[in-house]
């Protein structure tokens, strides 16, 4: 089992580590905008899914070759929170670190209700929760929770985490078009913002493909949300324009770029352009479809090239 991934260049934290704790794709949600494919089980049990002996065997190794790292940022291929004990996990980074790296817990939100998670996330040094809806309708559309989690109780996890963490809290909000980006919305979540006090507010947009058609909210919608929620509201800009393409057209000019320069196989293209697998193999169907690549055997190996370059 591999443990860590990269750490990769990450909008807001620099260079991240990033730490995977629970298999794919298991979830207390399964959001509209989710990158990892649909949630093939929802649920709201922990386990102890981690070896730590290998977990730490792993970065071990990857700390020896002395990578830049800003954070190591445990959240993964579904639910962090869903993992038992996640003290014990914090606890072995920081203990093979050194207590050289800040850790951060990135979660949906949804267990914080449950006073032995807030518990075990104390030891973190950045939470970056996220409530992608100011009400119940919404939380339903966009994150179709497990029958067990409601919505006040997850505003109230957050709530009480704010009271009990010591570490900064950056509370993300996913904004989808058409479904939570109205100004009325707004005007909730800076009432509800105001009650959970965290240090920051980062509305940020589904830039990368999920598989449901999302629409992006429109910029001078988005700046008009970041006004009426205030100050400590910042909206995950830079990107922005990128989030302006199409999700497809996105995805294919990435795939096209990597194979104009070398043909590649479905593993080279995932490690390098960054999609899910199941994503990025739509993706390739299509353009081979449109007759943008071809596909050639070299070594028993399938390799797909760009048309131009072929
Ligand atoms: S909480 Fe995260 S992993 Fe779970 S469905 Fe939503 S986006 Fe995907």
């Amino acid at each position: 089992m591999n443990y860590f991934y990269g750490p990769v260049p990450s909008r807001r934290l620099g260079f991240s580590l990033g730490v995977s704790i629970t298999p794919k794709k298991i979830c207390t949600l399964d959001c509209l905008y989710c990158q990892l494919g649909k949630t093939t089980k929802k649920t709201v049990k922990r386990f102890f899914y981690v070896d730590l002996i290998e977990f730490k065997k792993e970065l071990t190794k990857i700390i020896n070759n002395n990578p830049k790292i800003d954070y190591i940022s445990i959240s993964g291929s579904g639910e962090p929170t869903l993992h038992k004990r996640l003290d014990k996990i914090i606890d072995t980074i920081k203990e093979t670190t050194n207590n050289e790296y800040r850790v951060c817990v990135i979660t949906n939100s949804s267990l914080l209700y449950k006073k032995e998670v807030r518990k075990e996330l104390k030891k973190a040094d950045l939470i970056i929760p996220s409530l992608d809806a100011a009400t119940n309708k919404s939380f339903s559309r966009i994150d179709k929770p497990h029958k067990q989690i409601i919505f006040k109780k997850v505003v109230d996890g957050l709530i009480n985490l704010r009271k009990e963490f010591k570490g900064k809290i950056w509370l993300e909000i996913m904004l989808l078009g058409g479904i939570n980006d109205s100004l009325k919305e707004a005007r909730i979540f800076k009432k509800i913002v105001a009650k959970i006090n965290p240090d920051k507010v980062q509305l940020n947009l589904p830039i990368r493909p999920s598989g449901a058609s999302i629409v992006l909210p429109d910029y001078e919608r988005v700046k008009k949300i970041k006004k009426i929620i205030g100050k400590k509201c910042e909206i995950v800009s830079s990107f922005y324009k990128a989030a302006q393409k199409k999700f497809s057209e996105s995805a294919q000019e990435d795939i096209t770029k990597y194979l104009n320069i070398r043909p590649a196989t479905m593993r080279d293209l995932e490690k390098s352009v960054g999609l899910e697998k199941n994503v990025l193999a739509k993706q390739i169907e299509k353009m081979l479809d449109l007759g943008l690549i071809i596909k050639k055997i070299y070594n028993r190996k399938v390799y797909f090239i760009c048309d131009r370059a072929a």
